[in-house]
């Protein structure tokens, strides 16, 4: 059998949801393959307190150059293929495309092609304020993919965003905010949303397909699912 591709990892942002990659990958990898099978995986992990700055300054030339670097590392290292482990950061996919001579995995596609599997046309995006109100993400769902996606207002967008800086990603899970995002989820559902990404790596530490009464689309388990199937030749 042929050797597994090594998975390159941009994470850290947050390492809570890096875990999360690290340990799929793994599972995904070991229930394919059987006994101890596991991943060849590295990972670059930023420090989140620099990077989140950096996003909150709307210093995209700087977070660009950031990932760029840690595609570079990754790929002098040996991998094969990058998985970037945030929604966020995919602002700066671009950069790294230009950069760097191994593939990018753009967490979009998966998520994506799993909406569309499921006959679903109409979405509900929740993530953090960058991925919901630009177009980097949202753009490539219509564009590519021809969905149509939907946005909470601004006070919603505003609470899903300042739940995921302040909990999130400092592994805080609290039921009361559960219950702020099964209300926008709702309100998303009652304008038409067939479905909802959790577009955003770490909301699957809060939420599960229970809490919502439409599919929900988790882009950490989608992402990396596929980054397995890559890994091993599947895809
Ligand atoms: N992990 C999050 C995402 O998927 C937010 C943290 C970040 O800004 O990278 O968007």
């Amino acid at each position: 059998m042929a050797e597994q591709a090594v998975i390159g990892l941009i994470g850290g942002m947050s390492w809570e949801s890096s875990a999360q990659y690290y340990r799929l990958i793994n599972e995904g990898v070991r229930d394919r393959l059987g006994g101890v099978a596991s991943a060849r995986t590295l990972m670059w992990s930023f420090d989140f307190a620099r990077i989140e700055a950096l996003q909150h300054d709307g210093d995209w030339d700087a977070l660009a150059g950031q990932m760029v670097d840690a595609a570079k590392a990754l790929q002098r290292g040996g991998a094969d293929f990058l998985v970037l482990c945030t929604n966020t950061m995919h602002r700066c996919a671009w950069a790294i495309d230009a950069a760097v001579d191994i593939p990018l995995l753009h967490i979009a596609d998966p998520t994506a092609a799993a909406i569309q599997a499921a006959g679903i046309s109409r979405v509900g995006l929740l993530g953090t304020a960058f991925t919901m109100e630009q177009d980097f993400y949202r753009g490539r769902l219509e564009e590519k993919f021809g969905l149509e996606v939907l946005v909470p207002d601004a006070q919603d967008r505003a609470a899903v965003h300042g739940i995921i800086y302040r909990e999130l990603v400092a592994g805080q899970i609290l039921d009361a905010s559960r219950e702020v995002y099964k209300a926008v989820i709702e309100r998303l559902v009652e304008r038409g949303a067939q479905g909802i990404i959790l577009g955003c790596t770490e909301i699957m530490l809060l939420i599960e397909a229970a809490d919502s009464p439409v599919p929900v689309f988790d882009t950490t388990t989608l992402h990396a699912t596929a980054a397995v199937e890559r890994a091993l030749g599947v895809t």
